[in-house]
């Protein structure tokens, strides 16, 4: 990620005006659209330019339409396209937008724009309830059941257009050639074609030669056809070749409970796949079974594979979230987190990181003052505030994941064997009293986290058990004033029931699941140096190992792959993996799921197509994978 994403990632405040009926932008010195005709002009332009009504009332069953767009803006475009296909495809069927925008709308200049159109407000609320989650980079997020899928990158259109792949129809919007040519590139063109479907087709407003002779010279067939309104003119055009057909599976098998698995088997349910989930203990018996677990995006301000990955699975994961878990301090709470710079290393990571200037949503710098204040106690040292972060229950999560029918769940089965077949996978299944049968499915799901030891080809995969204990800690009058996630080399959370969670440890290749003084010990000690009042509660507890002896905590083991990067994607044909995510499930889980069940089905990825590559599980497998697997 280049600079120029850094600087440009902020918002678009004060850059945005209504003048004579339009909304202008004075970046731009152009025009969104025009306030008394927009969404009539955006229908005629891009739905009918593209034969949007048409072609989804054609679409099969189980497979799903792409739509790429240059310059997301207010939003207006996807949301009539949203709505026309609420209106004429079936059910069974789903829509994929991916689009991009450099300049992002802050959440009041986006309401108020969408204000404009009562017709679209049930779809604009859906939108505008998401905005609050978006981050710099890719956003993933669900409408409608996660029949509607949305993929916004917040970045300049030249890094986010060779990211992308599998295109049906494109939207060309993004102000004029005249005013900004840079969207209106031969590099851009080029892209556009190579991100395109056999068959996909374009439409745009201009009729400017520039475009029309670029998009031909990228391989399109164009056309002049007449404009909106005023507008004499506009282009639409189409890639020869017929459109592919996709035929996708309809049943998965998805081995592992957790919340990787749980997430999983619910991205394919949403894609119309008959998934049955087997587990070998129960729901969330692993390391998705803590009782509070906290939503921690450590990034780091270069930003690679791994941090691209990491900042747009949290804002996946608090959209999930939304629509998953309500915020009742039971099952969830938006507490916030407060990442404090306790040591150099941390300051330093920690000034790189404030010094982007990303909107304050996601996150921004505080001194010791002002984080005190936030989280109720005094703290010694400053840092990042993270104001959409949290604490959640894993097992809720997961149970809430399995709502769809179209999930069986088996507990207690434990697969010991894979093996391929002509049209798929067939999985060995062993009960509690061993009783073995076979299952089969068209593809497989692994996400067993650090058990996939047991199963032979995948023990190939660079996966180290870690073990890792909480401590729960009774609060003192003191620590109850404790209302944020307070975060240094080790973390507290804000007591819920009397009791305050505080994690964890890290201990490589242990799979011993007992509960250890010691690590209690070295729990509480990771608190004294973020804040007197904690270094209080440590001390009392920690002095008198009869206290320590008695305190209650819990252990699990979690998989670990060097370089923390998690082993995202298809391993052999029809096999697939989310395993490895260590200690940031809760965030990376879910977008991972959307990844894998996007590439099942042959649809729009959620992520760039080089974060994709960096989790593919075929690169760090060892080299020789046998064809047949047996337990
Ligand atoms: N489709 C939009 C809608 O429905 O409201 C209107 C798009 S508006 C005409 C063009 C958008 O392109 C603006 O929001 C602008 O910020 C964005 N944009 C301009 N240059 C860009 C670039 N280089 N990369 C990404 N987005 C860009």
């Amino acid at each position: 990620m280049d600079l120029a994403f850094r600087q440009h990632t902020g918002e678009s405040s004060r850059m945005l005006d209504w003048q004579n009926g339009h909304l202008y932008s004075a970046r731009f010195g152009d025009v969104y659209f025009s306030k008394d005709s927009g969404l009539e002009e955006k229908q005629y332009v891009f739905l009918q330019g593209n034969r949007l009504a048409d072609r989804f009332g054609s679409l099969q069953p189980d497979s799903a339409f792409s739509i790429g767009e240059t310059g997301f803006g207010t939003g207006l475009s996807f949301l009539c396209t949203w709505r026309l296909f609420d209106q004429v495809a079936s059910l069974r069927t789903g829509l994929d937008f991916f689009s991009v925008e450099k300049y992002p709308l802050d959440e009041k200049e986006l309401s108020t724009a969408l204000a404009l159109w009562p017709e679209l407000r049930p779809y604009a609320d859906e939108l505008t309830l998401r905005w609050q989650r978006r981050v710099p980079g890719w956003n993933r997020w669900s409408f409608a059941g996660g029949r509607v899928r949305l993929t916004l990158a917040i970045e300049d259109v030249a890094e986010a257009l060779p990211e992308t792949h599998g295109i049906d129809a494109w939207f060309l919007d993004g102000f004029s050639p005249a005013r900004n040519p840079e969207m209106w590139t031969q590099q851009i063109f080029h892209w556009i074609a190579r991100a395109s479907r056999a068959g996909a087709t374009f439409a745009t407003y201009t009729s400017a030669g520039v475009v029309r002779r670029g998009l031909e010279q990228a391989g399109f067939q164009v056309k002049k056809i007449s404009g909106f309104g005023r507008k004499r003119e506009m282009l639409q055009g189409d890639l020869p070749g017929p459109p592919p057909v996709r035929p996708a599976p309809s049943t998965a098998i998805v081995i592992g409970g957790g919340i990787a698995g749980c997430a999983a088997a619910s991205a394919l349910a949403s894609r119309g796949l008959a998934v049955e989930l087997l587990e070998s203990q129960t729901l969330g018996a692993g390391a998705s079974g803590n009782p509070i677990g906290i939503l921690h995006a450590r990034l780091s301000a270069g930003m690679n594979a791994l941090h691209r990955f990491v900042l747009a699975s949290y804002g996946h994961a608090l959209a999930l979230l939304d629509e998953k878990l309500p915020v009742d301090g039971v099952m969830r709470s938006e507490c916030g987190e407060l990442q404090l710079s306790f040591s150099a290393e941390e300051a330093r990571r920690i000034e790189k990181l404030a010094a982007l200037g990303w909107p304050s949503h996601v996150f921004r710098p505080v001194d010791a003052v002002e984080a005190s204040a936030l989280a109720g106690i005094e703290l010694s040292y400053g840092g990042l505030w993270f104001p959409g972060s949290g604490w959640l229950a894993p097992p809720q999560l997961c149970a809430a994941l399995l709502g769809s029918q179209a999930i069986t769940l088996y507990t207690g089965r434990t697969v010991k064997s894979l093996t391929p077949m002509s049209h798929g996978w067939r999985a060995q299944v062993e009960d509690q009293r061993k009783q073995a049968r076979f299952l089969e499915a068209e593809i497989v799901v692994v996400c067993t986290g650090y058990q996939v030891k047991s199963l032979p080809a995948l023990a190939n995969l660079p996966l180290t058990p870690v073990r890792g204990q909480l401590t729960l800690i009774p609060a003192t009058t003191a620590s109850r004033n404790l209302r944020t996630i307070v975060c240094g080399s080790g973390y507290l959370a804000p007591a819920v029931a009397g009791r305050h969670v505080v994690g964890a440890t890290h201990r490589f290749n242990d799979t011993s699941i007992n509960l250890n003084i010691s690590e209690h010990a070295e729990n509480l000690s990771r608190l004294r140096e973020i804040s007197p009042v904690l270094r209080r509660l440590s001390d009392d507890v920690s002095q008198d190992t009869r206290q320590l002896e008695q305190l209650d905590g819990r252990t699990s083991i979690r998989g670990s792959v060097p370089g923390a990067m998690p082993l995202v994607g298809e391993l052999l044909p029809g096999l697939y993996t989310s395993l490895g995510h260590g200690t940031r499930g809760l965030i990376t889980a879910g977008l991972s799921a959307e990844s894998v069940a996007a590439t099942v089905c042959g649809q729009l990825l959620p992520l760039p197509l080089s974060v994709v590559n960096a989790l593919s599980p075929v690169r760090r497998a060892s080299p020789v994978i046998p064809v047949s697997i047996k337990g």
